[in-house]
């Protein structure tokens, strides 16, 4: 599996848009570190395709240690949790905040490293991932598909929307999905100018970002999953930035499955059936571990109503939900 190249993640603030250049691989840079750990054990149990199951009941905050023993296939995720490793002096385990409900909670790290060996995940396993809000007109919309079809998301969220939208962000959290970081102002020249990452501004960006979040939802927030806008893919010279990113206990994570709901025009989808095809092409391509591109920005109307069978589709295929945490 290769991490899908995609040119353009939807700006909520006004930047030109900037078409890709092949990025360096997702394995280039630090963040491929934590991964290791993963990455080194023991093969897969053959049999172990049950996806995680939903866990609606759970009535306490899931530690990533108790996710691990809910998976299936325990020897699996044996490996102690990538963010804690002894050369890491300084960053303290991530406190997963994600809420009663969740069900297949996994560390940015751990999910990075299924993608570029899929053979060591726990079984078939769909990402949904939504970007660039929250958002008071497509968010809650999100979240009632999601509530529907009692099935969890990962949400990407750009702290400068935070305070237009804390309500949002709260509920997105009380129902059971997790919180995940994608800069504080999505703005491409100040993160990559000359489309090289600005280090300093990455790092930035992402201590004002985790501050916008814990100003909503407490002290405690805290996550391993960053997002860079655009996509690691389409940038340069990422390995200080990926290097701050690591010093924070987080892991950026791309996508390897789109909505197609950011795509230039001419390939971005106009009808639900044809939002639902591209997003749903990895069970035709027999992927194991999908991280599924959505947004929940402004004018995501289409994905919203694709999102429902986007969902059955992959129920139907046999795969569970996972969140990052
Ligand atoms: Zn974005």
């Amino acid at each position: 599996m290769t991490w899908m190249k995609m040119s353009v993640c939807t700006a909520v603030v006004a930047v030109t848009l900037v078409a890709c250049s092949p990025g360096p691989p997702p394995s280039a840079g630090p963040s491929a570190d934590p991964s290791s750990a993963v990455a080194q054990a023991p093969p897969p149990a053959p049999a172990a395709t049950t996806p995680p199951a939903a866990k609606p009941t759970r009535t306490t905050p899931v530690t990533p240690e108790q996710s691990a023993t809910q998976s299936p296939s325990p020897e699996m995720t044996t490996p102690e949790p990538p963010t804690t490793p002894p050369t890491t002096p300084t960053t303290p385990p991530a406190v997963d905040t994600v809420a009663p409900g969740a069900s297949g909670v996994y560390t940015a790290a751990q999910v990075h490293a299924w993608v570029k060996d899929p053979t060591a995940a726990p079984g078939k396993l769909l990402f949904l991932t939504f970007d660039d809000g929250p958002s008071n007109l497509i968010t809650p919309k999100v979240l009632d598909a999601l509530k529907a079809a009692q099935v969890h998301a990962t949400f990407f969220i750009v702290g400068q929307e935070v305070p237009k939208a804390p309500e949002i962000l709260k509920r997105e959290v009380a129902e059971g999905n997790s919180i995940a970081l994608h800069s504080l102002t999505h703005d491409y020249k100040k993160l990559y100018p000359g489309r090289s990452a600005n280090a300093e501004r990455v790092a930035s960006e992402f201590d004002k970002t985790l501050a916008a979040v814990r100003e909503v939802l407490g002290p405690d927030f805290s996550t391993t999953a960053w997002r860079y806008p655009g996509g690691h893919m389409s940038w340069k010279h990422m390995a200080a930035a990926d290097a701050a990113l690591e010093a924070r206990g987080a892991t950026w994570i791309d996508w390897n499955a789109m909505t197609g709901d950011a795509e230039p025009k001419k390939r971005r989808p106009t009808t639900v059936p044809a939002m639902v095809a591209m997003a749903t092409q990895p069970i035709t391509d027999g992927e194991q571990v999908v991280i599924l591109l959505a947004h929940d920005s402004r004018g995501k109307d289409l994905t919203v109503a694709s999102l429902p069978q986007i969902i059955d589709a992959y129920k139907a295929a046999g795969y569970g939900f996972g969140t990052l945490s």
